[in-house]
């Protein structure tokens, strides 16, 4: 994996130093903000930052889901991943944070190993994201054909409906990536059918039982939506 730039955005000046400290070990370049509003004049003068953690509490102009929201309006940030850290636990904490534009997040107090993973798999997702072009996403057991919307496990072909095939692609395309029920409605919607959180579970599990063994790639967080698993 090249080395990335990745600006860490926390008031905690010890939490902030761990972080940084760690990343650095594992080769990135690392820049620190203590605030928002440092942390846009660094946005402002940077090339290219990779990922971001920012804080979700911040002092300042604005918090760190505020500042998140406002990344995900400029062209240049729309997809660069967004690693939120939260002391708020609350599972309509943690869907905001997401439907504010994160892809992962992670409570405090955390441990400095879990975030180095999580931060390798957004990584890699980047790494990854030119090939995804190519349209097939291979995971092993499991082998996704987007542009042919073709699924299939153990080499068998798998046969889903439209729906299931759209949030299949939706999580495989971005593995690590938590999203939402809201999400997966948005992105289903136009169909011209009445979609709830609920529809979502229900076609979740039925997509889960038609993928047999791969279903373990699917990742249910209770209270807030799904992941698939980075299991490369
Ligand atoms: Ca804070």
């Amino acid at each position: 994996m090249k080395n990335s730039t990745i600006l860490v955005i926390e008031d905690e000046q010890d939490i902030r130093d761990l972080i940084s400290f760690q990343l650095k070990t594992e080769g990135h370049e690392v820049i620190t903000a203590e605030s928002v509003d440092k942390a846009i004049t660094i946005v402002e003068r940077t090339e290219r930052i990779d990922l971001f953690i920012i804080d979700w509490m911040l002092p300042g102009i604005m918090s760190g889901l505020e500042f998140t929201k406002k990344l995900r309006s400029q062209k240049k940030y729309t997809e660069t991943p967004v690693i939120m850290i939260t002391a708020l636990t609350q599972p309509d904490n943690i869907v905001a944070a997401l439907d504010a534009g994160a892809d992962d997040y992670i409570t405090k107090p955390f441990d400095l190993n879990v975030l180095q993973a999580r931060v390798r798999v957004q990584l890699r997702n980047l790494d990854h994201s030119a090939s995804k072009t190519n349209d097939m996403l291979d995971f092993g057991l499991m082998k996704i054909e987007v542009n042919k919307c073709k699924v299939t496990v153990k080499k068998e072909e798998v046969q889903l409906t439209s729906t299931e095939f759209k949030i299949l692609s939706m999580l495989a395309l971005k593995p690590g990536h938590v999203f939402t029920r809201e999400q997966f409605i948005n992105n289903i919607q136009g169909e011209n059918i009445f979609v709830t959180g609920r529809t979502i579970d229900t076609h979740i599990a039925g997509l889960r039982k038609k993928i047999g063994e791969a279903s373990e790639m699917i990742e249910t967080i209770r209270g807030i939506g799904y992941r698939f698993k980075d299991v490369l």
